[in-house]
């Protein structure tokens, strides 16, 4: 099932036709509307003529967070702000945030591509979509919000926390559809199954899951608290929000809407464009935006593109799961680690997905320190048994990071559940910097 079946099923070429019309057009309102990005093509000697076809991409200068900042508030804005209609903003996981401007276009096109992802999960105008991603600034809920009215479900408008009026109505309301951050999904499977529901007493049938990066070890583990098939969406607010990107029934990888954003890999330390399957920096082009056109956006995430047929019948590239952003990457010791290859071994080992990991450095030499929760079954008063499944973890982490860490198995309830975006990574180096 598809929600506009012609664009997402046409044929590779239909698309480039498309893609290539619109980068034209877009190159042109940029120079013309956006000084800042006017400026940063007249350094790098680009003119508009030069773009004729997404080819031409790669000639245009990257645009990054830093130039955001650089450029905040109005210095991005490609319309006057009277064809504006809303401002929406980062999370700021990584620092200040952004704010990003829309015109009523700008919203339809997002709720649009949002749309899509609903209906790839099955949805329809008979479905009742429960929205937990946080209401306001942050574009989740909003942009899931709009999607769902679009598909004509019945949208239950929850935002994020007050987990027991989340159960409450997901409940006496038979919502069908979940949407929140895999971690909140992972937070209400666990509290339904406290308040003594099991799996199969819920309607829900599908969950969108997304915001953050998570791992399929996550995904087995969420499908099964609740009873669903848990589908990934990928997003920023540099570009709309979610739903640049969504995963069809096949689950594995997400379509990136390429009539509305071509997308590019490349080498994060020399800015060189990559071959498809290649694994590289993300960078975004918005090819209709009006309000806040990005033009090579370069996003952090670290991911591959393929153009493998899909089962679905779509025909839009994929994204495989970001890996994390490259600044999610941990440099500990010297070696590269990642806050996923954590939670997979600690899901692969049958521990819940409730974890913290603190980095510090004492006598100029990093540590790493994992404290994961343990469930009221692993639970045991013998320090002996804890000592032991202690290093058996610590063993199995240092195969597979290089390093060894030290693990603390805490009691159930003491790691902090979130409601939005999980905070996974607390790094003390940089208070000491
Ligand atoms: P912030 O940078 O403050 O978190 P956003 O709320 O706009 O701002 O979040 C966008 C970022 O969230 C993306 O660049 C990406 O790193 C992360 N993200 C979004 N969706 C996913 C997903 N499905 N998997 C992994 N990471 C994701
Ligand atoms: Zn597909």
């Amino acid at each position: 099932m598809y929600y506009q079946p012609e664009i997402e099923t046409a044929s590779r070429e239909e698309i480039l036709k498309i893609q290539n019309e619109k980068i034209v057009k877009q190159v042109r309102h940029v120079y013309d509307n956006v000084k800042y990005y006017r400026d940063l093509m007249d350094k790098k000697g680009v003119k508009p003529e030069d773009i004729k076809s997404v080819d031409d991409i790669k000639k245009l200068p990257f645009l990054t967070k830093a130039d955001l900042r650089d450029a905040y508030p109005y210095g991005l804005l490609g319309t006057d702000l009277k064809n504006c209609v809303r401002i929406q903003s980062t999370s700021g996981t990584t620092g200040k945030r952004v704010v990003a401007f829309y015109t009523q276009k700008d919203i339809d096109l997002w709720e649009e591509c949002c749309a899509r992802a609903i209906v790839a999960v099955g949805g329809t105008n008979e479905d009742v979509c429960q929205v937990c991603y946080g209401y306001g600034l942050f574009t989740g809920g909003m942009g899931l919000n709009g999607g769902s009215h679009k598909v004509g479900c019945l949208t239950l408008p929850m935002s994020s926390g007050n987990t027991e009026r989340q159960i409450q109505f997901m409940m006496d309301l038979n919502a069908t559809i979940l949407c929140c951050t895999p971690s909140y999904a992972a937070y209400i499977g666990e509290s339904l199954a406290e308040a003594g529901y099991k799996p199969e007493d819920n309607k829900l049938k599908a969950g969108i899951f997304g915001a953050e990066p998570w791992t399929e070890e996550m995904r087995r583990s969420i499908e099964k608290s609740l009873g669903i098939k848990a589908y990934d969406i990928y997003g920023l607010t540099e570009t709309s929000g979610p739903g640049v990107a969504f995963e069809c029934e096949a689950q594995a990888g997400m379509h990136i809407n390429e009539d509305h954003f071509y997308a590019e890999i490349i080498d994060p330390d020399t800015g060189e464009v990559l071959p498809e399957g290649e694994k590289g920096e993300l960078v975004f082009t918005s090819l209709d935006k009006e309000a806040f056109p990005l033009l090579r956006y370069r996003t952090r995430d670290i991911c591959v593109l393929t153009r493998e047929k899909c089962s679905c019948g779509r025909t839009h590239v994929k994204m495989s799961k970001p890996m994390g952003r490259s600044d999610d990457m941990m440099i500990i010791r010297g070696v590269n680690v990642f806050p996923s290859q954590i939670e997979t071994v600690l899901l692969n080992e049958k521990y819940p997905p409730n974890y913290q990991i603190v980095v510090d450095r004492v006598n100029n030499s990093d540590t790493l320190d994992i404290y994961v929760e343990i469930t009221q079954e692993l639970f045991s008063d013998k320090v002996s048994d804890t000592q032991a499944r202690e290093k058996a973890l610590e063993a199995t982490m240092r195969t597979m990071l290089g390093i060894g860490p030290k693990v603390h198995l805490v009691p159930p309830k003491t790691i902090t559940r979130s409601e939005g975006k999980a905070v996974r990574v607390i790094d003390k180096r940089k208070l000491h910097d």
